[in-house]
């Protein structure tokens, strides 16, 4: 595919400037902005306003807003309120006859400490074999300053930026973006004259081939409560005498997912999608592999051999995961105790068109039906803790069309098209506030350990998803249609 001769000059500036990029980065990632631990919230507003100055250099006019405060409790009995890390507003070029795109990354980290296992310091970044170690290199500082060196490869080389940018980059993320749907809210002013979304804070299925990503499941989380005593029990003692409480949770349990996957709850499928031949086809070529995949998870058989089975399963079908039992003897040994209250938690990873709430209703009822059958006279309540709705993107926007081309332009090959079988909140949170087309568009791989100890950027992702970015822009501003 021939490549535009200005994104040609652009390419071979981002090229050049190799050096200059991971001198950055490891600014960034020298600030540990971690969003969790309260005793770093400092280090993120640090974060923040490293972002502004580098956004202001740009001529990005900026703007930190407050969003308000937290809870946190101190000891068992006491609580305070610290300030949430800001929000980072900022606008680059206001012209009507350009299209306005919107950008969202988040500067807050996940914790890091050598000590957890990382071969090198977390918060400074190491470079080795043509890779980055960092905590954030790849969630979410590289593909943020990814964002910065598209820009400034425009202006160096004096071209034009194509379209208006609006950028919304946030720092309590990795919370679970406490506070960022209210502010949004109430900056709708913002928000208008923008033609659609880009959020770059994902990766790549595999290693070698880019993505991009047009469905997300949503959860609905449960919890199962029992309670058959005022005191845990002593089971020489009492065992033999009472409704165990243990005993009800693992049969109401064992009644929601069979040994092969299939949820036991009656209807749960009835809203879900049905697949078409078409789209069984995008899943053929995918770049996926079972047996890297095993290795990943670690092993030997799983519930489907079958790269689309598996594809299907983890993307578009729903799937019910028992995750814990709160009250319930876990320690090492063997403890002959009967807890008097215990709280199983599970929950159903949900696709379109399924609905939080009609899935809740579903699965109480059941349990509710189940607990009946048991007659146990314990206290029981099956509840909804939190949920979350699926997201489907239309592929066929030029918001997708874009960005194909661009990874056409920068990788020289066409990107997968994927979903994935977890959430990104903020996907939903635009798409309902603004209805308006919303891409991710993942800059770094599948192996980067976001989350996990060494995460890393391939500097090679660094720069092609630079290029990524500007080729983009560039194809979004040779959309037409408005
Ligand atoms: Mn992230
Ligand atoms: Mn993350």
């Amino acid at each position: 595919m021939e490549v535009p001769v200005l994104l040609q000059n652009i390419f071979q500036y981002i090229d050049k400037n190799e050096q200059v990029y991971i001198q950055c980065l490891t600014e960034a990632v020298k600030i540990p902005s971690v969003s969790g631990i309260p005793n770093y919230r400092e280090d993120v507003f640090r974060m923040v306003y490293w972002m502004e100055e580098k956004l202001k250099v740009l001529g990005v006019i900026t703007e930190v807003c407050d969003i308000g405060t937290q809870v946190i409790s101190t000891t068992e009995n006491n609580s305070t309120k610290i300030a949430l890390a800001p929000v980072l507003l900022g606008q680059l070029g206001n012209d009507p006859k350009k299209k306005t795109i919107l950008v969202y990354g988040h500067l807050d980290v996940q914790p890091a400490a050598k000590e957890d296992g990382w071969d090198t310091e977390p918060f400074k970044l190491i470079q080795k074999n043509g890779k980055l170690y960092g905590r954030g290199a790849s969630d979410d500082k590289g593909p943020c300053i990814a964002w910065l060196n598209a820009v400034e490869a425009y202006q160096k080389l004096n071209h034009e930026i194509p379209v208006n940018i609006k950028f919304i980059f946030e720092g309590m993320e990795e919370c679970g973006s406490v506070g960022l749907e209210g502010f949004l809210k109430k900056r709708s002013d913002f928000l208008e004259s923008v033609n659609c979304v880009c959020i770059s804070d994902a990766r790549w299925l595999g290693t070698k081939t880019p993505c991009l990503i047009y469905g997300l499941r949503g959860t609905c989380y449960f919890s199962i409560e029992i309670e058959c005593a005022s005191k845990d029990l002593h089971s020489g003692t009492f065992g033999g005498s009472v409704f165990e409480a243990m005993s009800d949770l693992v049969f109401l349990l064992d009644s929601l997912v069979d040994s092969s996957g299939k949820i036991l709850v009656p209807d749960i499928l009835e809203d879900v999608l049905p697949t078409t031949c078409e789209e069984l086809k995008t899943y053929e070529n995918i770049d996926f592999c079972v047996k890297e995949f095993k290795k990943a998870v670690g092993c030997e058989q799983l519930l489907h051999e079958d790269k689309i089975k598996i594809l299907t399963n983890t993307w578009r079908y729903p799937s019910l995961s028992i995750h814990g039992i709160e009250g319930a003897f876990s320690d090492h040994g063997s403890k002959t105790v009967i807890p008097k209250k215990v709280i199983g938690k599970f929950s159903i990873r949900i696709v379109p068109n399924q609905d939080p709430e009609k899935i809740a209703k579903l699965v109480i009822d059941y349990l509710d039906k189940k607990w009946k059958t048991r007659k146990s006279p314990n206290n029981y309540k099956t509840s909804l803790t939190f949920s979350s709705k699926p997201w489907l993107s239309s592929v066929s926007h030029y918001n997708y069309t874009a960005a194909i081309k661009a990874t056409e332009f920068a990788y020289n090959r066409k990107p997968d098209m994927i979903r994935i079988g977890g959430s990104i909140p903020v996907t939903l949170t635009f798409q309902e506030i603004m209805d308006k087309n919303v891409l991710v568009l993942p800059i770094g791989a599948g192996d980067d350990n976001a989350h996990s100890q060494n995460e890393k950027i391939n500097i090679a992702n660094l720069i092609q998803g630079t290029k990524l970015l500007a080729a983009y822009i560039f194809e979004i501003s040779c959309v037409k249609e408005h």
